[in-house]
């Protein structure tokens, strides 16, 4: 299908959308690839849906090497699988929930694991059946609370979601390691760059669990590597290093002291210095009041204590709590359990209260600390975890930051941020467990199913991959994904260059090319070459002035570089670019 300029459907803009802040969305609309129909929701013409497509052919192609089996489900979904998992509920408001005429509830599916495994448990019975890799490439739905950024976090989006299904823990980490490999060489062929980073199992209650980032300044996501080792996580789920832990009672005993007016850790430290105490900040055990709620329950106290001299990162708990929500407690929370001072709260007392408490992991058993004595201007020292007061458990709770260091070796950490494409996961027995989904062992006895869930966002990745790879004159696409390999631009007043292109482009469709051309006649030279560029096809093939001299120019979209080329000879120099 020969894509001509002149009838194409695109209509290139000159100005950046006005609701458009990073490039991918800006240059997606600019150059005509998508139109915004409503906040996170899109229609892809004609050169998104090729460049679209592209993507999910790849993905295909990568799940079909592994042996995955392509399937497709509906997105309109009835109520039932959704309650059946909690999910009904879990999902809160992000599912976009309808009625049919008959008052029936419908979801529009967020993710398929329900419908997978039923269906799974309705076709297979016999051990013989299993392991067995499903996959979809279909449009889901999600009703974020911040869509933002184009496609990049849509309301409605393409999403590959694939599910597995093995008899055993070792099948699972194949099936597992088996999604890992598909996912590093499509990531590849996609031209995108991905750092695989350790992430939060969450509440979905599974063990292993990776995410696939695209490094990128725009991203939404916050991820450490170690500058030593290739130890990677997103900082919800990222193990910092942390002191060894102490023997509770090699520490004095607990004692109580006089600080008035110190609200903050600076006036703490510097009362309890004068008091004689070698302590900075560090030293001090901050006491943060949140609150939790779980989906479809009442919100409840939280108090998360972390070294003075660290602040909570309330994006990390929220991504370890998800489903369940958290948030600042205010005023009225704090004061229905009036033993809570502010300003002096301290651990001792808050088993007593039953209020829950985790502790950072840097607040190690048997530490020792200077904190809140629960009564108004009084702190106390020589608090000690394990002794005079004993956590509800620990949760990764201070902001990461710049000198934090690995876990594994002690290296320096450093920060960057990134874009989630892909996510691998494996669930176990969650849903099994709920649907009942068996397979009938060798020796007669029901096995449980255990699953993994691994999705890839395919509208996502197409923003991704732009916003890895752009520059100031528009779009510069990987070749895999290109709407095109050769974007050929005539100009010149008389016709002879746009039958010269055409003749080019006829032949180079024969070598299976895919070629876009810009045959219009009345366009200025200027406009079609910033066209071409904001399109972004890796090759540029103008057709101009020299071509009464028999010469053509081939221009690299990506490094600018241009070379004449005898028109004799240009088709084949094409293919073997395309080629290499
Ligand atoms: P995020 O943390 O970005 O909201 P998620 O963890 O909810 O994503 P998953 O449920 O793991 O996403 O979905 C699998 C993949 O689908 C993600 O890795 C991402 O590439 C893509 N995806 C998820 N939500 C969106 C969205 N709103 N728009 C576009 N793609 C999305
Ligand atoms: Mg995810």
């Amino acid at each position: 299908m020969l894509l001509r300029m002149s009838s194409l459907f695109l209509r290139t803009l000159r100005e950046d959308p006005a609701d458009a802040e990073v490039p991918s969305h800006k240059l997606l609309v600019r150059a005509g690839y998508v139109r915004r129909v409503a906040p996170g929701i899109y229609s892809w013409l004609p050169l998104g849906k090729l460049v679209l497509d592209n993507v999910a052919r790849v993905v295909r192609e990568e799940m079909n090497r592994i042996g995955g089996q392509e399937v497709l489900f509906p997105a309109l979904l009835p109520r039932e699988f959704y309650e059946d998992s909690g999910r009904w509920t879990d999902y809160g408001d992000q599912l976009f929930r309808l009625q049919d005429r008959k008052g029936g509830d419908y979801v529009l599916g967020p993710t398929h694991e329900e419908l997978f495994t039923d269906l799974v448990k309705g076709e297979y019975s016999s051990y013989k059946d299993y392991p067995v890799i499903l996959y979809q490439v279909q449009t889901k739905y999600r009703d974020e609370a911040r869509p933002r950024a184009g496609v990049l976090r849509g309301r409605e989006f393409v999403m590959k979601d694939s599910y597995s299904f093995d008899l055993d823990d070792a099948g699972l980490e194949r099936s597992y390691e088996l999604h890992r490999s598909a996912y590093n060489r499509l990531f590849a062929r996609l031209g995108v760059e991905v750092r695989t980073v350790f992430a939060v199992s969450g509440a979905m209650g599974g063990s292993a669990s990776e995410e696939f980032l695209a490094p990128s300044a725009t991203g939404e996501d916050t991820f450490v590597q170690c500058t030593n080792c290739d130890y990677a996580a997103n900082t919800e789920a990222v193990e910092l290093a942390v002191p060894p832990a102490e023997d509770p009672s090699g520490h004095a005993a607990m004692v109580e002291l006089d600080t008035p007016d110190t609200p903050t850790i600076e006036t703490l430290v510097e009362s309890v210095r004068a008091q004689g105490y070698d302590v900075d900040a560090s030293g001090t055990l901050k006491n943060v009041v949140l609150k939790t709620c779980r989906p479809g329950e009442d919100w409840e106290l939280l108090v998360v204590g972390v070294p003075g001299d660290r602040d909570v990162s309330l994006d990390r708990l929220e991504g370890q709590f998800e489903p369940t929500e958290v948030a600042q407690a205010d005023a009225d929370d704090i004061a229905a359990h009036p033993a809570l001072v502010r300003g002096y709260i301290g651990p001792q007392i808050l088993r007593e209260e039953k209020v829950r408490y985790l502790v950072d992991p840097s607040v190690v058993p048997g530490s020792s600390w200077i904190t809140g004595a629960n009564q108004p201007d009084k702190h106390a020292a020589n608090v000690v975890r394990g002794r005079d007061f004993e956590p509800d458990g620990e949760i990764g709770a201070v902001e990461v930051r710049a000198g934090d260091r690995c876990a594994r070796c002690g290296g320096l950490l450093a920060i960057s941020r990134g874009i989630e494409l892909g996510h691998i996961f494996q669930l176990g027995r969650k849903y099994a467990d709920v649907q009942g989904l068996d397979a009938l062992g060798a020796d007669g006895k029901p096995v449980r199913v255990t699953m993994g869930s691994y999705g890839v966002g395919v509208s996502r990745s197409v923003a991704a991959i732009i916003e890895q790879s752009h520059d100031d004159k528009g779009i510069i696409w990987p070749r895999e994904v290109a709407p095109a390999d050769v974007h050929i631009v005539a100009t010149g007043k008389s016709d002879d260059q746009i039958e010269a292109a055409l003749r080019i482009a006829g032949e180079l469709e024969e070598r299976g090319v895919r070629v876009i051309v810009d045959d219009r006649k009345g366009v200025s030279p200027g406009v079609k070459f910033n066209d071409s560029e904001l399109i972004g096809v890796p090759t540029i093939l103008v057709v101009g002035r020299g071509l009464a001299d028999g010469v053509v120019e081939l221009k690299d979209r990506a490094t600018g570089d241009r070379t004449e080329v005898a028109l004799d000879g240009v088709v084949d120099r094409v293919v073997e670019v395309v080629a290499s």
